[in-house]
């Protein structure tokens, strides 16, 4: 079978950036599993659903139909699809940014999403990231990774992605607030919250570039 390379951590620590260099280098799918968390809160959304109608969240989780696919659109290298509706930027905005953890807690959205990740690594060939890969989705990868940053340094990273992307400008302050919020929910949820498997290695990028990271888990992997 063909490698899964698993790489979680908090919001903002790199592992986009890094997980798509890794997966171009060695041939390999990458998988961004928090796009799609992010498409089901998007859906929720745009259907008026209140985030805290289980019910009916459940059964959008169950029918919905994600779609990921590469695109050369440098800013968004993978194109999203919910239902046939390409939500690649929507999902990247402030309003689910700040709703995603709250519906990514519960455990009909997390059973659905999970069981399409298995499927697409049942033959392995992934990168997959996210904040439960390496714990949850893929206890079997063949390499794990945690990366990590320090609050302010992410905070800046967003910053920046926000500016390529064209979104409105948000201060370091409030990034701040934001990004520890999100991690603290991720953290507490009682399904699978954030956490370094046992056996992932700890990567702290401060001050690395993302090209760095990535050489850095190639050779973990070529070791
Ligand atoms: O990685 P990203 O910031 O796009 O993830 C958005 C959110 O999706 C996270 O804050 C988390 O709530 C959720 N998520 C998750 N499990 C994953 C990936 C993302 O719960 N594997």
């Amino acid at each position: 079978r063909q490698p899964i390379i698993a790489i979680d951590g908090p919001a903002g620590a790199g592992k986009s950036t890094v997980a798509r260099q890794v997966a171009n280098q060695l041939g390999l799918v990458y998988l961004d599993t928090g796009a799609m968390y992010r498409a089901i809160t998007w859906l929720v959304l745009e259907n008026g659903i209140d985030i805290d109608d289980e019910c009916s969240i459940a059964e959008l989780a169950n029918q919905c139909k994600i779609e990921l696919t590469p695109s050369q659109n440098i800013q968004f290298p993978v194109q999203v699809w919910i239902n046939g509706i390409d939500v690649t930027q929507e999902i990247r905005s402030i309003e689910v940014t700040s709703k995603v953890s709250a519906i990514a807690a519960q455990n009909t959205v997390r059973k659905a999403l999970v069981q399409q990740q298995q499927s697409w690594g049942k033959k392995g060939g992934l990168v997959a990231e996210g904040r439960d890969i390496g714990t949850h989705v893929f206890p079997d990868a063949e390499v794990k990774i945690f990366l990590t940053a320090s609050v302010s340094e992410r905070a800046r990273r967003r910053q920046q992605d926000f500016t390529k992307q064209g979104q409105p400008e948000v201060s370091l302050e409030q990034l701040e607030r934001d990004i520890a919020e999100r991690d603290y929910k991720d953290s507490t949820r009682k399904i699978s919250p954030l956490r370094k498997a046992a056996d992932a290695v700890e990567v702290e990028t401060d001050g690395l570039t993302p090209g760095e990271v990535a050489a850095r888990i190639v050779n973990y992997y070529q070791d």
